[in-house]
């Protein structure tokens, strides 16, 4: 008998990653049967990427878990929701009690951030427990951009949008693949089209990079670093700016501080100086100096790439200044481009800068390593492996892993398994057996994105109007699936702790509504999530016009400047002269291997979809020829890659697009283990060239992750 099955089309947006594109989902039999851009919606207009549009494989995979997973002698077993809740709250239930609050640590991953409600229930979680040990992916990739800019002071009305932007200078970061860029870059959605549609009306694009990625090849003007060398082209644009007067003198005047402090700490950085340093043309960086300096509008921004070479705070505060100095923010009576619905927060943007604040160091809660303590709320991911290996008051005993993958993508990755298999309590929260989930007790089984209601918070810093959505549940969700904010809820629930959110504790009498949860984490937003819910019953967008921001006047009397010279960044950037180069060759590690997105994976997921693995199952060692063919090398051939602190075997591959010096590969690959025959299937994990005692930053704990000195032979 032929049955035909009504489809249903319904609005809805993808969670695969943070961009959160508009998507339309066809719907037979209750389950996900396709989807594809919503060309309706008109911040979106109908733009996918490759990962995105595998949601309906995803939601339906064969390896996805329905049920949750418990480690046993015989392997692991399926468990239902009462069965995995009650045995992992008290479990934890009894490290607190034995152990003390800090026994109990949460790490939020990639896929804690595609939950809207994600990080808000993790962060309730350990304020409940009362844990210091709270860990996110910011401190593995880009803490110094969130956090130690902030010791500059903030501008109330915001950095320039791209929408408007006449010139920017990109750093480091590909947004047409990683479809990530912080607030002045191109918005994640439809990348390659809002560029391109912004180079035709005349924008001047500044590109730094080592590679000739795909957003180099659109620029105006690429600069072809060596690794490692961003911060002193970066100064030498600064200074350029200032010695050609091209900077925003009467900005200066009125909101900087020490703009001569300033300019005495970039002035030997001469365009000659950094060219040689960064096997760059001087004219160039004159050019790229000029280039930015010569418009009012537009801003520098950058990547993960730059901070995880070594300099991170150093790039973070030049990128910042340059903005500064340029004028580059928002002023009294101009919109303010990035309005945020969900955020909570909701004060006026005024024209004028907020006090410099040091969110770390004395005061915050500190760890037992290197000196390190929390940036904002969180503990730097450089010292969770030593925080559970070291005996001693505050061991972490319990891990609770919110959609992350640790092992893979932690520096130092054998230390870290030994970590990991060392707690008394490994409690993975995952779709899939990853690499981490493997080693678990526990492994969760959660909900996927279009069988849970959601809001757009996570992408809203890219809205440049006042857009929201509110993703109803499209489908159900199947097994014994749970989405991950009823997951930690029921934890603290059963292990009889609070569960405190912006708004005030969770109540615990019964499960809240994913809106009632949304709503408390999301207090003194703009527009509290239920109330977009009730306005939406379509599921599609709205736009809250009343909620779009002008620049108010700053307060009278303010008299607040931008510390542009803070805490010891002049004598750390003097002090990068006096080392040689960071790009420099030399004799025993000649080669700079630096990190890169691919477009079909999101650092360790994605390789289980059939058209995403079409495209590669391994992270090939990007190569220019010209070196290869120096060192005997063809493509494919298995080459050893040995750095101070580690080696590793990878896969050569040519591309004229890397600098002559380089060798390129993507992270989160690989497993703890394996053999040099697995390289082809599952890639290698390129963090075991790392050691976070050695390199790291010592006010965020960033690990040297990227310029990092290697040698390369044929294996
Ligand atoms: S860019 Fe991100 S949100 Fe958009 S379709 Fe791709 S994976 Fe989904």
């Amino acid at each position: 008998m032929n049955v035909s099955l009504k489809v249903e089309t319904k609005p809805s947006f993808c969670r695969f990653c943070h961009a959160n594109c508009a998507m339309l989902v066809d719907v037979v039999d209750g389950k996900v049967a396709a989807v594809r851009g919503d060309p309706d919606d008109p911040v979106y207009q109908g733009y996918t990427c490759q990962k995105g549009r595998q949601l309906a494989e995803a939601h339906n995979h064969p390896t996805r878990l329905l049920m949750h997973q418990r480690r046993t002698a015989a392997g692991f077993e399926p468990a239902n929701s009462e069965e995995a809740l009650s045995a992992i709250a008290a479990r934890l239930r009894r490290i607190l009690d034995d152990h003390g609050p800090h026994s109990i640590a949460v790490y939020c991953g990639t896929y804690a951030f595609q939950n809207s409600a994600g990080l808000g229930a993790a962060l309730g979680f350990a304020n409940g427990v009362g844990s210091r040990n709270f860990y996110t992916s910011v401190t593995l990739d880009q803490p110094a951009k969130v956090y130690t800019t902030m010791r500059m002071g903030q501008w109330g009305g915001g950095v320039h949008g791209f929408s408007d932007a006449e010139a920017c200078i990109f750093i480091g970061n590909n947004p047409l693949v990683s479809h990530y860029a912080p607030p002045g870059g191109v918005p994640p959605f439809s990348p390659s089209r809002r560029l391109r549609d912004q180079l035709a009306k005349g924008l001047k694009l500044v590109v730094i990079d080592p590679r000739v990625t795909d957003v180099a090849k659109l620029a105006t003007l690429h600069l072809q670093v060596k690794p490692g060398e961003d911060a002193a082209v970066l100064a030498a644009i600064a200074n350029v700016m200032l010695q050609e007067g091209l900077y925003d003198k009467a900005f200066c005047q009125q909101f900087v501080g020490d703009l001569s402090a300033f300019a005495d700490a970039v002035a030997p950085f001469t365009p000659d100086v950094a060219a040689a340093r960064a096997g760059l043309s001087a004219d160039d960086i004159v050019q790229a100096a000029r280039i930015f300096g010569s418009v009012k509008r537009g801003a520098v921004s950058t990547g993960t790439g730059p901070e995880m070479a070594g300099q991170g705070n150093l790039v973070a505060w030049l990128v910042n200044a340059i903005n500064i100095i340029g004028g580059r923010v928002n002023r009294e009576g101009e919109t303010s481009p990035v309005p945020r619905v969900f955020t909570p927060g909701a004060a006026p943007r005024k024209a004028e800068v907020s006090p410099p604040v040091r969110p770390w160091g004395e005061g915050f809660p500190a760890s037992r390593f290197r000196g390190l303590t929390q940036l904002g709320f969180e503990m730097p991911c450089n010292v969770l492996a030593d925080e559970i290996l070291t005996p001693g008051e505050g061991q972490v005993k319990a891990l609770i892993n919110f959609g992350g993958n640790p092992l893979v993508a932690f520096p130092n990755p054998e230390k870290m398994a030994r970590a990991l298999d060392s707690l008394d309590l490994l409690v993975s929260i995952d779709i899939r057996m990853s690499q981490t989930a493997r080693r678990s007790h526990w492994v969760l089984a959660p909900s996927m994105c279009l069988e849970r209601e959601d809001i757009t918070n996570l992408s809203e810093w890219w809205f440049e109007e006042p857009y929201a959505r509110y993703a109803q549940a499209l489908v159900p969700a199947p097994g014994e699936t749970l989405d991950e904010y009823v997951m930690l809820w029921e934890l603290c629930r059963r292990m009889g702790i609070s569960m405190p959110t912006a708004g005030g504790n969770v109540p615990m009498d019964k499960v809240p509504t994913k809106a009632e949860f949304l709503d408390l984490m999301s207090a003194t937003c703009r527009v509290p999530p239920s109330q977009v819910k009730a306005d939406t019953p379509d599921g599609r967008h709205i736009f809250y016009p009343e909620h779009a921001l002008t620049v108010l006047p700053g307060e009278p009397g303010s008299e607040t400047r931008f510390d542009l010279v803070p805490d010891t960044l002049a004598r750390d950037l003097a002090a990068t002269l006096e080392k040689g180069g960071a790009g420099d060759r030399d004799g025993d590690y000649p080669f700079r291997l630096t990190s890169r997105r691919s477009a079909h994976v999101f650092n360790s997921s994605g390789h289980q979809y059939a058209a995403l693995s079409k495209k590669g199952t391994t992270n090939f060692a990007w190569m220019n020829p010209a070196d290869m063919e120096a060192l005997g090398l063809a493509d494919e051939m298995a080459i050893e890659i040995v750095g101070k602190r580690g080696a590793l075997t990878g896969l050569a591959r040519a591309d004229p697009a890397v600098r002559c010096g380089v060798v390129s590969m993507s992270h989160a690959f690989g497993d703890v283990g394996q053999g040099a025959d697995d390289v082809a299937r599952i890639g290698v994990i390129t963090s075991r060239l790392v050691d976070e005692t050695v390199d790291y930053d010592p006010i965020t704990g960033q690990s040297l992750q990227s310029a990092i000195p290697v040698r390369i032979a044929a294996a």
